[in-house]
C-alpha cells in the first residue's frame, strides 16, 4: 500500500475556484459589450499599458527582433527548428485516407487547417517565449492561415523577446494583450481585431478558464493551466537531481504542483532534505518553496504497478522517470501531458528546446487528452462516394430500414428514393 510521506496542504485537481470562474465571466461580458475600448480598460488596470492600438507595428517588431544578442537569436532559431523539425514530421503522419469499404462505396477523410487562430503567449511571472514557439510555429507547420498571437507586457513594457520569438515562429498578428482581455479580443473579436476560429496556448487560471468559457463558439486546443510536474523515482538517482527536477517546476507559481512517486524511502527521506538545502539558495525559492509547502507532495509506493498507479491517479502535466527501467513506465503509463525518460533529460529540455510541445493539459485533462499539437489545428473531417447503383440500392435498404426503426419517416424517404432511382426496387421492411 503506498503511503505518504508528505501531503499538500492544499487540495489538488479540484478544478478552477468559482471566484476566478466568476470573475472571469464579468471580463468576458465587459469585452463582449465594450469590444476594443473593454480591452484597453482592462489592460490598464491588469496590466498597466495604455495604447491607442494594441497591435504592434512592423517598426515595434524589427526593434524587438533587433534587440537580440547574436547568442539569443542563434538559440531561439535553434530551438524554433527543433519544434518545426518534430511537429513537421507529426504533420507527416497525418494522411488523408480514402478506403473502398464495401465494393462501390468509398470513404475517406482529409486533414483540414483551422483557417483562424489566436495564439496566447503567458507573460505575467515570467516572460515566456518559448510558448510562441509551441503555438504560433505548430499552427503554421499545420497550414493555419491567420495565425495572430497576444502576450502581455512583461513590467510594464513591450516583452520584447517573446515578441521577436512570435516573429520568427511566423505570426501575422502581433498584439501586446494579456490574460482575459487578450483571450476574449481573440475569441470574440472587436471593431480592430478580427475574431479567430481557435484559440491556443497556455497561460494562468484567468487565461485557462477564459478558453474554457468560450469553447464551443470557438474551438480550444486544450485546458492548459498553471502548470504541475511528477518525477517517479528510484535508487537508481541521486536526491539531489530530484529536488532540482521538482523545484526548478515548482518556481512557475505557488500554486504548481510538484510531486514525487518513489519506491525508495531513502531516496524520498534525502529528497526532503535536498529540498530544504535548495530552497536556501534558490533566487526563485519565494515561489518555489510557497508551491512546495502548500501543493508538493511525496508518495512512497511498494512495487512499480503501485507508482504507474499512482502516477495515472495523479494525471500530471509532466511525468519524469529517473528509474532503472524508465521503458516500463512508457509501456504501462496512461495518464500523462509529457513523459521525460531517464535522467539524462528534463522537463525544461521539454519546456525550451528539445523539439515537443509544451502546452500540456493540467488539472487531470490528461484523463482524456495530450498535449498541443500539429493535429490540434487539424480537422479531420470525412466524406463518401458510391461509385455503383447497386452500392446505392443495397445500402439504401438497410438505411431506410435503420431509418424507420427511428421512426425518421424522412430520412427513410431519402434513402427510398435511392433504391428505387438506382435499384428499380422499393424497399423490404
Ligand atoms: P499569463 O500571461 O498567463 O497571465 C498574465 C495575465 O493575467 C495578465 O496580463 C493579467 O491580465 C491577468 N491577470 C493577472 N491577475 C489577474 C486577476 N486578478 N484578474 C484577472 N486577470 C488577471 O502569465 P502568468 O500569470 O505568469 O502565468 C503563466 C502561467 O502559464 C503559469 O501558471 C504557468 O504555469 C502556465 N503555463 C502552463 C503551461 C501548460 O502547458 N499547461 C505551459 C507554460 C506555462
Amino acid at each position: 500500500m503506498s503511503k505518504h510521506l508528505k501531503t499538500a496542504r492544499v487540495a489538488q485537481g479540484t478544478g478552477t475556484p468559482p471566484a476566478v470562474t466568476e470573475a472571469v465571466e464579468r471580463l468576458l461580458a465587459q469585452v463582449a459589450e465594450g469590444g476594443d475600448k473593454a480591452v484597453r480598460e482592462l489592460s490598464i488596470r491588469f496590466d498597466g499599458l495604455d495604447r491607442d492600438s494594441y497591435r504592434l507595428t512592423d517598426a515595434e517588431i524589427a526593434g524587438c527582433v533587433a534587440s537580440l544578442t547574436r547568442q539569443e537569436r542563434a538559440d531561439l532559431e535553434f530551438a524554433q527548428e527543433q519544434i518545426r523539425n518534430f511537429a513537421q514530421a507529426q504533420r507527416d503522419t497525418m494522411l488523408d485516407l480514402e478506403i473502398e469499404t464495401l465494393p462501390g462505396v468509398v470513404l475517406g477523410h482529409r486533414h483540414i487547417p483551422v483557417a483562424n487562430v489566436g495564439c496566447y503567449v503567458p507573460g505575467g511571472q515570467y516572460p515566456l517565449l518559448a510558448s510562441a514557439h509551441m503555438t504560433v510555429l505548430t499552427a503554421k507547420v499545420a497550414g493555419c492561415g491567420r495565425v495572430i498571437t497576444c502576450a502581455p507586457p512583461f513590467r510594464g513594457q513591450l516583452a520584447s523577446k517573446i515578441v521577436a520569438a512570435q516573429h520568427l515562429a511566423g505570426a501575422d498578428e502581433i498584439y501586446c494583450l494579456g490574460g482575459v482581455q487578450a483571450i476574449a479580443a481573440m475569441g470574440l473579436g472587436t471593431e480592430t481585431i478580427t475574431a479567430v476560429d481557435m484559440l491556443a496556448g497556455p497561460g494562468n487560471a484567468y487565461v485557462a478558464e477564459a478558453k474554457r468559457l468560450l469553447f464551443g463558439r470557438v474551438g480550444i486546443d486544450l485546458f492548459a493551466g498553471p502548470t504541475e510536474t511528477l518525477v517517479i523515482a528510484d535508487d537508481s538517482v541521486d536526491a539531489e537531481i530530484v529536488a532540482t527536477d521538482l523545484l526548478g517546476q515548482a518556481e512557475h507559481g505557488p500554486n504548481s504542483p510538484a510531486v514525487l512517486v518513489t519506491n525508495s524511502e531513502k531516496l524520498a527521506r534525502e529528497t526532503l532534505a535536498e529540498i530544504a538545502r535548495l530552497l536556501a539558495i534558490l533566487p526563485t525559492a519565494g515561489i518555489a518553496g510557497k508551491a512546495w509547502e502548500d501543493c508538493g507532495e511525496i508518495i512512497l509506493c511498494d512495487s512499480l504497478d503501485e507508482m504507474v498507479a499512482e502516477a495515472d491517479r495523479i494525471a500530471s502535466e509532466h511525468v519524469q522517470v529517473m528509474t532503472s527501467d524508465p521503458d516500463y513506465f512508457l509501456e504501462h503509463l496512461t495518464n500523462y501531458g509529457a513523459l521525460f525518460l531517464g535522467a539524462r533529460t528534463n522537463v525544461a529540455f521539454g519546456d525550451k528546446v528539445i523539439g515537443t510541445n509544451h502546452t500540456l493539459p493540467t488539472l487531470r485533462a490528461a484523463r482524456y487528452t495530450g498535449g498541443l499539437w500539429v493535429g490540434k489545428f487539424l480537422k479531420t473531417c470525412t466524406y463518401q462516394r458510391i461509385l455503383t447503383d447497386e452500392a446505392a440500392a443495397s445500402i439504401g435498404a438497410i438505411g431506410s430500414r435503420l431509418c424507420h426503426m427511428e421512426g425518421f419517416v424522412g430520412h427513410a424517404e431519402q434513402a427510398n428514393i435511392r433504391v428505387r432511382r438506382y435499384g428499380g426496387r422499393n424497399v423490404a421492411y
